[in-house]
């Protein structure tokens, strides 16, 4: 392929694409108006603790990550969780309970009613939904009921989007769950089928262990940029614009700058898109800028020694209703390596998320004293006198793949339909995670080459 193409967004997807296009010696330039590469990942070395800003677990979820962390492991290498990521707690009435993983703690746990537990047992026989556009909380009270909505789905809900299930839409934001009632008319069956069927030898690669990489996920966004070639990287390119052209698109930045090329990928997110693609009609951009993103603070926490309650476990996840200052909290230092000083801990905190947005706008010292207070609490704390405490505010930080999801995926077909060779991507369709990330990287690579 002779062609040029265009990448917008130096994030794991913008650098996955255009690794894979470079791959098939594509001539690519990728414009970023931060001054540094990674979009949200962001991993900090300080004082003995990797600590990292945005994301700091994946999901092994698609053969594609897998892939990925394979072709760059002569520059970076896989981490996988220990064993303790396998546990996760929910709290409820003031302690933590284990979520439970196999029959027998699902019948004894607190966590859900006893009429909820009994309703399970017909969740096999139960009819499949006929609505698309079922909210995921209708669809967990139709299959499995209220107790299971609120201290296993919402709290992990909160985990993944910082969302509410009442808003998202489960073929679009948890399409595995729907194509599972969809597809076997059951979870449980469904689970139990899909659980015995042949997986291919590249199936298996998606292991659904948490992973990282060693040292930090920002050692993937360099080995990426390395392979990708660092002059092929445009950092601060500030008010781009696109424009159509008889062959190809224009896209001009810093205001005099304009190239020709021949193909062009956004990866930004929903709300960029009107400024930087001002040919595009109006009402067809509406559907898509229409997603809404829930706002987050995280707040990395780390302890050189660590006097609390044992953090073996993945986390803690908070439900809503419980009615608590923080969405959860994740014990990095217990699954992965050489997060914190021995004996210390590294912990990661969130707050705010789409039903409480206003979070985002609290003071630095206001939201370290809500995290100082509730972690204490919290984690058996006697005093809290931690040695590194850094806040970080995401104003997109997770899309929230809702009721506007069908109408958005039309619009972004008939755009890509009317204009051959521009394709709107990123975390705006395909998955939030960022092995949905690199899956999608990898799928508008291998569009292009086609
Ligand atoms: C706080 C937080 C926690 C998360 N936790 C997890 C997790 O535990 N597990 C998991 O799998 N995923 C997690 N995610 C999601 C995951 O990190 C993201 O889906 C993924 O990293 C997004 O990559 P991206 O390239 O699509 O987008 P981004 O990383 O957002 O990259 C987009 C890039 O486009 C650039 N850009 C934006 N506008 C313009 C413009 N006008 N011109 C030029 N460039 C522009 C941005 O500066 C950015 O560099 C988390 C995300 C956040 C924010």
């Amino acid at each position: 392929m002779s062609q040029k193409v265009a990448i917008i967004g130096a994030g794991l997807t913008g650098l996955t694409t255009a690794f894979y296009l470079r791959k098939q010696g594509v001539e690519v330039t990728v414009f970023e108006k931060a001054d540094r590469v990674g979009g949200v990942i962001e991993t900090c070395r300080t004082d003995g603790f990797t600590y990292e800003n945005g994301p700091s677990t994946g999901v092994l979820g698609t053969p594609e990550a897998a892939e990925l962390i394979e072709e760059l492991s002569d520059l970076c290498r896989l981490e996988i969780a220990d064993e303790d990521a396998k546990y996760r707690w929910i709290w409820k009435d003031g302690r933590w309970v284990a979520l439970p993983s196999g029959l027998l703690g699902g019948i004894t746990t607190p966590l859900f009613s006893f009429s909820d537990k009994l309703r399970l047992l017909g969740e096999p026989f139960r009819k499949p939904g006929t609505n698309p556009n079922e909210s995921l909380a209708d669809l967990v009270r139709r299959r499995m009921g209220k107790s299971f909505l609120k201290y296993a789905v919402d709290p992990f809900i909160l985990g993944i989007y910082s969302g509410d299930p009442e808003k998202l839409v489960t073929k679009f934001a948890l399409p595995k769950l729907y194509n599972l009632e969809q597809k076997y008319g059951s979870f449980i069956g469904g689970s139990i089928k899909k659980a015995k069927e042949p997986k291919s030898e590249r199936d298996k690669k998606a292991t659904r262990e948490v992973f990282s990489l060693e040292g930090g996920l920002s050692n993937l966004i360099d080995a990426l940029v390395q392979k990708i070639g660092s002059e092929r990287l445009i950092l601060n390119a500030a008010d781009i614009k696109v424009s159509a052209e008889e062959s190809g698109y224009s896209l001009s930045y810093n205001q005099n700058e304009t190239v020709h090329f021949d193909c062009v990928v956004s990866t930004v997110g929903a709300w960029a898109l009107p400024e930087m693609f001002p040919f595009l009609a109006t009402d067809k951009l509406t559907s898509i800028t229409k997603l809404p993103y829930a706002k987050v603070v995280q707040v990395s926490v780390g302890f050189r020694k660590w006097e609390g309650r044992e953090l073996k476990a993945f986390g803690g996840l908070v439900p809503f209703c419980e009615n608590r200052r923080v969405l959860g909290a994740l014990f990095l230092s217990s699954f992965l390596k050489d997060r914190a000083p021995n004996g210390g801990a590294l912990i990661s905190t969130f707050l705010g998320g789409v039903r409480k947005p206003e979070m985002v706008k609290l003071s630095d010292e206001d939201i370290k004293s809500i995290v100082a207070e509730e972690l204490t609490e919290m984690l058996g704390l006697t005093k809290w006198n931690p040695d590194l405490m850094v806040v970080n505010r995401y104003q997109h930080a997770i899309p929230q793949y809702g009721a506007e999801s069908e109408q958005k995926m039309k619009a972004v077909a008939e755009i890509e339909a009317n204009y051959p060779g521009l394709l709107l991507a990123g975390n705006l369709r395909d998955g939030i995670g960022m092995a949905d990330r690199i899956k999608q990287g990898r799928e508008l690579a291998e569009l292009l080459i086609k």
